[in-house]
């Protein structure tokens, strides 16, 4: 890492102005660093990543931003899971949250990361509109701001600043310019998203999952209209249709469980693709950089984890950069690819059945004596896999193993395996 003679991080220059972004740039003002977050508009006319966790909410209040995201946001009490039929798995926050907040957002998402961007802009953060661009340096494992970059910061560092951190999102700008490798997850969906004038929806306000002929799609109700996504592995996506259009419209019309609540929707808005979506850096930090949110890694939109763990990891880094040691920023590595492998995990249990089988499994025993007893703990610590708190705790995530290796009582997972 540059630091001054003091052993400190003073200048830091964050490529791109997305969630983890600002949320790391008005950490790093309001501990008195000089800040510059390199920003090019966005021109998607809808984001993914509109549902949020307990645990965010969190941050939110720590950012000073609850109040303005709940005054565009549709309240989020809990999220339900269809396997078979309606809402088959409902997960209330309030029944485990425990110390976090009972309760979440369902947010638009351009609104809730211009809300973070102002933040960060009030707190002290300086917004250049530019397209940023890095040179590496010889052979080096070192970056640096392009001539062009520079020349729009208009000497705002007086040169180079002490830290770039690159948070470009999946973009991915500096891993790119630096070769650096990536561990890939194996499945090879492809989503399509757009939102839709209403849909069926069995609880107020939850998130709906439900298990697809092919994939899961989401429904995630936002004030007067809903999100609805379909998650789905590419290769079924020509029997729908050639445009993403045609294959949007078609699965709500003709997939067994979507068009019994969403077959007579109207779409609002154009057809949003994303593909190949689970990733996670070989590389966090370098010689005078850092990586944070989704260019760090990424990982399947099941659990609407995505910004707790781009958000997370922009706390953590603010934490690193205050340190400045080398070995505070080997620490926010790891701490980063621990909750994205975490997640990973979690996830996949997700895909192979085993999640909701012992889910499953343990509604059966609930009249047993033992089981009774043993429920409201089982229950709280599987819930917070739904708070988004699951990373945190390592008891919850061996209980967990526990229960998707031996808690199935011969049941086969395929039965509830997302196809
Ligand atoms: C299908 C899908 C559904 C999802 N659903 C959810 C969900 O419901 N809930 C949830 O929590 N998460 C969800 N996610 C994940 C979530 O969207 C991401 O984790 C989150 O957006 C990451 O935020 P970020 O700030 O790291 O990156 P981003 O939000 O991608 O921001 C990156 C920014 O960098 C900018 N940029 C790129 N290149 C440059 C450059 N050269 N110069 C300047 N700027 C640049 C981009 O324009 C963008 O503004 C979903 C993801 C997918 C793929």
């Amino acid at each position: 890492m540059t630091t001054n003679q003091n052993g400190k991080i003073n200048t830091v220059a964050i490529l791109g102005a997305g969630p983890a972004a600002s949320t790391l740039a008005t950490l790093l003002v309001r501990a008195g660093l000089k800040v510059a977050m390199l920003h090019r508009p966005r021109t998607a006319p809808l984001l993914v990543g509109e549902s949020l966790v307990p645990a965010i909410v969190l941050m939110l209040r720590e950012l000073g931003v609850e109040d303005e995201v709940k005054s565009f946001s549709k309240y989020k009490p809990g999220a339900c899971f269809d396997l078979f039929g309606q809402s088959d798995f409902p997960f209330l926050f309030k029944d485990f949250c425990g110390s976090f907040p009972p309760y979440a957002y369902n947010t638009p998402r351009i609104q809730f990361e211009e809300t973070l961007l102002n933040n960060a802009r009030k707190a002290g953060a300086k917004v250049f509109d530019v397209n940023a661009g890095l040179d590496r340096v010889g052979n080096s494992d070192r970056v640096q701001l392009n001539a062009e970059t520079l020349a729009v910061l208009d000497d705002y560092f007086s040169g180079q600043p002490d830290l770039i951190v690159d948070a470009t999102g999946r973009a991915r700008l500096l891993p790119q310019l630096l070769d650096i490798p990536a561990r890939e997850g194996g499945r090879k969906d492809t989503a399509l998203f757009a939102h839709v004038d209403q849909t069926k929806l069995y609880q107020d306000g939850y998130v709906h999952s439900t298990r697809l002929d092919h994939g899961w799609s989401w429904r995630i109700p936002l004030p007067g209209r809903v999100s609805v996504g379909v998650v789905i592995g590419s290769e079924f996506l020509p029997q729908f249709g050639s445009t993403k259009e045609e294959r949007y419209d078609n699965i709500l019309k003709k997939d067994s469980m979507l068009r019994q609540v969403a077959g007579e929707a109207k779409r609002l808005t154009p057809v949003m693709e994303y593909t190949n979506y689970q990733l996670t850096s070989s590389r966090m930090v370098g010689d005078g950089w850092a990586l944070v949110g989704d260019t760090a890694g990424f990982i399947d939109p099941v659990f609407s984890s995505g910004l707790f763990i781009g958000m997370t990891s922009a706390f953590e880094l603010a934490k690193a950069i205050k340190n400045a040691s080398a070995q505070a920023f080997q620490d926010y590595q790891k701490e980063v690819t621990h909750h994205l492998t975490i997640w990973h995990e979690i996830v996949s249990y997700y895909y192979n059945g085993r999640l909701f089988t012992s889910f499953n499994v343990g509604e059966k025993l609930r009249g047993n004596p033992l089981m009774k007893l043993a429920f409201p703990h089982i229950n709280k610590h599987m819930g917070r896999i739904f708070l988004g708190a699951a990373s945190t705790s390592p008891y919850s995530i061996k209980l967990l193993r526990l229960l998707v290796k031996h808690g199935l009582r011969g049941e086969d997972p395929q039965a509830m395996a997302i196809r």
